[in-house]
Protein backbone atom coordinates (compact mmCIF):
# COMPACT_ATOMS: atom_id res chain seq x y z
CA UNK A 1 0.00 0.00 0.00
CA UNK A 2 0.95 3.24 -1.01
CA UNK A 3 2.02 5.82 1.96
CA UNK A 4 -1.86 7.86 1.16
CA UNK A 5 -3.42 4.52 0.79
CA UNK A 6 -2.09 3.32 4.29
CA UNK A 7 -3.29 6.85 5.80
CA UNK A 8 -6.67 6.95 4.22
CA UNK A 9 -7.63 3.39 5.70
CA UNK A 10 -6.23 4.47 9.14
CA UNK A 11 -7.88 7.56 9.36
CA UNK A 12 -11.20 5.74 8.34
CA UNK A 13 -10.73 3.81 11.38
CA UNK A 14 -10.73 6.23 14.11
CA UNK A 15 -13.67 7.77 15.36
CA UNK A 16 -13.74 11.84 14.53
CA UNK A 17 -12.67 12.43 18.51
CA UNK A 18 -9.32 10.59 17.82
CA UNK A 19 -6.70 12.51 16.46
CA UNK A 20 -4.11 11.45 14.34
CA UNK A 21 -0.54 12.60 14.48
CA UNK A 22 1.59 10.67 11.52
CA UNK A 23 4.86 9.78 12.88
CA UNK A 24 7.41 10.40 10.44
CA UNK A 25 10.45 9.97 12.30
CA UNK A 26 13.83 8.50 10.35
CA UNK A 27 11.62 9.12 7.17
CA UNK A 28 12.51 11.37 4.40
CA UNK A 29 10.64 14.95 3.59
CA UNK A 30 9.32 13.00 0.29
CA UNK A 31 7.30 10.73 2.42
CA UNK A 32 5.95 13.55 4.51
CA UNK A 33 4.95 15.55 1.45
CA UNK A 34 3.03 12.49 0.15
CA UNK A 35 0.88 12.54 3.72
CA UNK A 36 0.41 15.97 3.77
CA UNK A 37 -0.37 15.91 -0.08
CA UNK A 38 -3.14 13.48 1.36
CA UNK A 39 -4.25 15.43 3.98
CA UNK A 40 -2.35 15.31 6.46
CA UNK A 41 -1.22 18.24 8.75
CA UNK A 42 -0.22 16.64 12.12
CA UNK A 43 3.28 15.25 12.54
CA UNK A 44 5.22 13.80 14.97
CA UNK A 45 8.96 13.32 15.23
CA UNK A 46 11.19 12.08 18.40
CA UNK A 47 14.38 14.10 17.20
CA UNK A 48 14.75 17.68 18.04
CA UNK A 49 17.42 18.46 14.98
CA UNK A 50 15.32 16.21 12.12
CA UNK A 51 12.08 17.90 13.18
CA UNK A 52 13.50 21.43 12.58
CA UNK A 53 14.93 20.20 9.21
CA UNK A 54 11.93 19.42 8.28
CA UNK A 55 9.48 22.06 9.59
CA UNK A 56 12.06 24.51 7.65
CA UNK A 57 11.34 22.58 4.55
CA UNK A 58 7.97 21.97 5.12
CA UNK A 59 4.86 24.14 4.23
CA UNK A 60 3.71 26.37 7.20
CA UNK A 61 0.49 24.88 8.15
CA UNK A 62 1.65 21.57 9.49
CA UNK A 63 1.54 20.74 13.32
CA UNK A 64 4.54 19.79 14.69
CA UNK A 65 4.72 17.27 17.64
CA UNK A 66 7.60 16.42 19.56
CA UNK A 67 6.95 13.01 20.75
CA UNK A 68 10.33 11.45 22.02
CA UNK A 69 12.30 12.23 25.17
CA UNK A 70 12.99 16.00 25.42
CA UNK A 71 16.35 17.10 26.23
CA UNK A 72 16.39 20.50 28.54
CA UNK A 73 19.06 21.91 26.24
CA UNK A 74 17.36 21.19 22.63
CA UNK A 75 13.99 23.29 24.10
CA UNK A 76 15.27 26.16 22.24
CA UNK A 77 15.21 25.10 18.96
CA UNK A 78 11.62 23.77 18.56
CA UNK A 79 10.36 26.55 21.19
CA UNK A 80 9.13 29.39 18.02
CA UNK A 81 6.86 26.48 15.97
CA UNK A 82 6.03 22.97 18.00
CA UNK A 83 2.44 22.52 18.42
CA UNK A 84 2.71 19.89 21.05
CA UNK A 85 5.08 18.01 23.16
CA UNK A 86 4.02 15.24 24.44
CA UNK A 87 7.28 13.32 26.65
CA UNK A 88 7.03 16.24 29.42
CA UNK A 89 8.06 14.11 32.45
CA UNK A 90 9.63 16.94 34.96
CA UNK A 91 9.13 20.25 36.20
CA UNK A 92 13.17 20.89 34.98
CA UNK A 93 11.82 20.37 31.59
CA UNK A 94 8.54 22.24 32.21
CA UNK A 95 10.13 25.25 33.53
CA UNK A 96 12.65 25.30 30.38
CA UNK A 97 9.89 24.81 27.94
CA UNK A 98 8.33 27.63 29.49
CA UNK A 99 11.47 30.32 29.63
CA UNK A 100 12.38 29.28 25.69
CA UNK A 101 8.43 30.09 24.86
CA UNK A 102 8.60 33.26 26.45
CA UNK A 103 11.30 34.53 24.56
CA UNK A 104 9.04 33.91 21.40
CA UNK A 105 6.18 35.42 22.96
CA UNK A 106 4.28 32.40 23.37
CA UNK A 107 1.97 29.63 25.10
CA UNK A 108 3.19 25.72 24.29
CA UNK A 109 1.07 23.24 24.93
CA UNK A 110 2.53 20.14 26.69
CA UNK A 111 1.57 16.55 27.36
CA UNK A 112 2.62 15.08 31.10
CA UNK A 113 3.93 12.07 30.38
CA UNK A 114 3.08 8.96 32.55
CA UNK A 115 4.78 5.64 33.44
CA UNK A 116 1.93 3.10 32.77
CA UNK A 117 4.51 -0.04 31.04
CA UNK A 118 6.22 -2.49 33.29
CA UNK A 119 9.70 -1.57 31.79
CA UNK A 120 11.99 -0.21 33.75
CA UNK A 121 13.10 1.75 30.94
CA UNK A 122 10.60 3.82 29.86
CA UNK A 123 10.62 7.43 30.32
CA UNK A 124 7.33 8.65 32.40
CA UNK A 125 5.72 10.19 35.99
CA UNK A 126 4.58 8.09 38.35
CA UNK A 127 1.01 9.54 40.07
CA UNK A 128 2.44 10.71 42.94
CA UNK A 129 5.19 12.59 41.01
CA UNK A 130 2.80 13.81 38.84
CA UNK A 131 0.29 15.35 41.64
CA UNK A 132 3.63 17.06 43.16
CA UNK A 133 4.16 18.22 39.98
CA UNK A 134 0.53 19.96 39.55
CA UNK A 135 0.28 21.50 42.70
CA UNK A 136 3.92 22.82 43.25
CA UNK A 137 4.08 26.63 43.61
CA UNK A 138 6.30 26.72 40.86
CA UNK A 139 3.64 25.43 38.28
CA UNK A 140 1.46 27.86 38.81
CA UNK A 141 3.81 30.21 37.37
CA UNK A 142 4.72 28.67 34.38
CA UNK A 143 2.19 31.18 31.73
CA UNK A 144 3.81 30.13 29.23
CA UNK A 145 3.50 26.46 29.06
CA UNK A 146 -0.19 24.99 29.50
CA UNK A 147 -0.42 21.41 30.13
CA UNK A 148 -3.21 20.02 27.85
CA UNK A 149 -2.76 16.12 28.96
CA UNK A 150 -1.32 13.14 29.46
CA UNK A 151 0.56 10.93 27.54
CA UNK A 152 1.93 7.19 28.09
CA UNK A 153 3.34 4.22 26.03
CA UNK A 154 2.19 0.58 26.78
CA UNK A 155 4.72 -2.20 27.63
CA UNK A 156 6.22 -3.75 24.09
CA UNK A 157 4.42 -7.01 24.69
CA UNK A 158 1.83 -9.52 22.77
CA UNK A 159 -0.32 -9.76 26.11
CA UNK A 160 -3.68 -7.98 25.09
CA UNK A 161 -4.59 -7.82 28.50
CA UNK A 162 -2.03 -6.05 29.66
CA UNK A 163 -1.96 -3.63 27.55
CA UNK A 164 -5.24 -3.02 28.42
CA UNK A 165 -4.92 -2.86 31.73
CA UNK A 166 -2.18 -0.08 31.53
CA UNK A 167 -4.35 1.98 29.08
CA UNK A 168 -6.96 1.65 31.45
CA UNK A 169 -4.82 2.84 34.22
CA UNK A 170 -3.60 5.88 32.12
CA UNK A 171 -7.13 6.64 31.45
CA UNK A 172 -8.30 6.49 35.34
CA UNK A 173 -5.39 9.07 35.99
CA UNK A 174 -6.75 11.19 33.17
CA UNK A 175 -10.24 10.94 33.97
CA UNK A 176 -9.58 12.03 37.48
CA UNK A 177 -7.39 15.16 36.63
CA UNK A 178 -10.14 16.71 34.57
CA UNK A 179 -11.70 18.00 37.48
CA UNK A 180 -8.75 19.89 38.59
CA UNK A 181 -8.81 23.45 36.14
CA UNK A 182 -5.98 26.16 37.00
CA UNK A 183 -4.57 29.07 34.47
CA UNK A 184 -2.11 26.41 32.72
CA UNK A 185 -3.56 23.05 33.40
CA UNK A 186 -6.30 21.96 31.20
CA UNK A 187 -6.17 18.46 30.27
CA UNK A 188 -8.17 17.09 27.51
CA UNK A 189 -5.94 15.04 25.57
CA UNK A 190 -5.12 11.90 26.05
CA UNK A 191 -2.12 10.40 23.90
CA UNK A 192 -2.07 6.75 24.11
CA UNK A 193 -1.72 4.54 21.20
CA UNK A 194 0.61 3.22 18.28
CA UNK A 195 0.61 0.88 15.18
CA UNK A 196 0.30 -2.07 17.19
CA UNK A 197 -2.10 -1.17 19.86
CA UNK A 198 -3.89 1.92 18.72
CA UNK A 199 -7.07 0.13 18.56
CA UNK A 200 -6.62 -1.52 22.24
CA UNK A 201 -5.82 2.46 23.43
CA UNK A 202 -9.25 4.37 21.74
CA UNK A 203 -11.62 1.28 23.16
CA UNK A 204 -9.67 2.46 26.48
CA UNK A 205 -10.83 6.02 25.88
CA UNK A 206 -7.62 7.56 23.81
CA UNK A 207 -8.03 11.23 21.81
CA UNK A 208 -4.79 10.93 19.95
CA UNK A 209 -3.02 8.33 18.42
CA UNK A 210 0.51 8.45 17.37
CA UNK A 211 1.14 6.49 14.42
CA UNK A 212 4.21 5.55 12.35
CA UNK A 213 5.19 2.31 10.74
CA UNK A 214 1.69 1.46 9.61
CA UNK A 215 1.66 4.78 7.64
CA UNK A 216 5.44 4.99 6.68
CA UNK A 217 6.33 1.36 6.74
CA UNK A 218 8.80 0.21 8.91
CA UNK A 219 11.90 1.88 9.97
CA UNK A 220 15.35 1.21 9.28
CA UNK A 221 17.84 2.46 11.54
CA UNK A 222 21.65 3.10 10.46
C1 LIG B 1 8.02 5.82 17.17
C2 LIG B 1 6.96 6.21 18.11
C3 LIG B 1 5.60 6.01 17.80
C4 LIG B 1 5.13 5.32 16.53
O1 LIG B 1 5.46 3.98 16.54
P1 LIG B 1 4.87 2.96 15.43
O2 LIG B 1 4.93 1.65 16.10
O3 LIG B 1 5.78 3.06 14.26
O4 LIG B 1 3.49 3.40 15.12
C5 LIG B 1 4.66 6.44 18.71
N1 LIG B 1 5.01 7.04 19.86
C6 LIG B 1 6.29 7.25 20.19
C7 LIG B 1 6.60 7.93 21.47
C8 LIG B 1 7.31 6.85 19.34
O5 LIG B 1 8.59 7.06 19.68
Amino acid sequence: MSIKESLLTIKNELPDTVILVAVSKTKPVSDLEEAYAAGQRIFGENKIQEMTQKWEVMPKDIQWHMIGHVQTNKVKYMAEYVSLVHGVDSLKLLKEINKQAKKHNRVINCLLQMHIAEESTKFGLDKEELDNLITSDVFKTLENVNVVGLMGMATFTDDKNQIKKEFATLKEIFSSLQSIKSTNLDVKILSMGMSGDYKLAMDQGSTMVRIGSSIFGSRNYS
